[in-house]
């Protein structure tokens, strides 16, 4: 990467709290802004340019407008990188796919629901190829200043690939199990410092699952305490609900294999 490298940073249908968490760098975004310059941010600034490296997406598509907007940014970047989980694996935004949509529709814009584009939620890689993920609702920030180094190196990310139980543990948190609750903890992707169960509450898997879960492990924990795989799974549905059914059989669009 030539230069300076230019950052655009771009939101969908989420809460765009992960755009703002970069905001919230502090210290290091000053760091951060020495190596990069950032040309397009909603939530920061006035628009300064289309083209840009490296584009940061936050939110899930659930418009056509969406995925009109989503393909316009990946033609103008070099590096797509998917921020959160709406962005990636569409988090809360696909509940609404178990759900019927013209329900769902009528329930949110009333007797003028017609007018109103909505289609069910998708990740943003079910649109567009994406270079890099950032994990989380929201992200953690240390990750995201972690992929950002990395990617202005020229490096892979270090993410880790163990399961949040393992920082829980190293916090000598209580197990949220002994408490009668299902904890995704044993299945989900470590990395925001087990946050969830440091402060009193079930782990949910807003960061997916570890490459190689071990279910086995997790169901014999479930066992023990009295619980069921279906009893996991509909914890997992609420960020994971894509995998679980929530995909409603949404074809990838002609776009993406051609996109870069
Ligand atoms: S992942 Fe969470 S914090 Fe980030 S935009 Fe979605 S709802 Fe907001
Ligand atoms: S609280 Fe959750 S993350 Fe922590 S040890 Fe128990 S199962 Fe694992
Ligand atoms: S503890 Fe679980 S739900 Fe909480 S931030 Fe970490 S991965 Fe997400």
């Amino acid at each position: 990467m030539a230069g300076k490298p230019t950052v655009g940073i771009y939101s969908f249908t989420g809460c765009e709290g992960c755009s703002l968490m970069i905001l919230e760098c502090e210290d290091q975004l000053l760091d951060v802004l020495e190596l990069v310059e950032i040309v397009n941010f909603r939530e920061g600034m006035d628009k300064i340019a289309d083209q840009v490296d490296v584009a940061f997406v936050d939110g899930a598509v659930s418009t056509s407008h969406d995925i009109q907007e989503l393909l316009e940014v990946r033609k103008n970047a070099k590096i797509v990188v998917a921020l959160g989980a709406c962005a990636w694996p569409g988090g809360l935004n696909v509940m609404k796919n178990f759900q019927d949509q013209e329900d769902v529709r009528r329930y949110v814009y009333g007797d003028k629901w017609a007018a109103y584009d909505a289609i069910p939620a998708r990740p943003i890689d079910r649109v567009v190829k994406v270079d890099y993920y950032i994990r989380g609702c929201p992200i953690d920030r240390d990750e995201f200043l972690e992929v950002t180094q990395a990617i202005l190196m020229g490096r892979a990310p270090n993410i880790p690939n163990h399961p949040v139980c393992v920082e829980c543990k190293l916090s000598d948190n209580p197990c949220r199990f002994d408490f009668g609750e299902v904890c995704l903890g044993p299945l989900a992707r470590a990395g925001c410092k087990a946050i969830c169960p440091s402060f009193g509450t079930k782990c949910e898997g807003c960061r997916g699952m570890v490459d190689e879960p071990a279910t086995q492990a997790h169901r014999g924990v479930l066992e023990k305490y009295g619980l069921s795989v279906d009893d996991m799974m509909r914890e997992y549905r609420l960020f994971g609900g894509w995998f679980w059914g929530g995909d409603l059989g949404v074809p990838d669009l002609p776009e993406r294999a051609t996109s870069k």
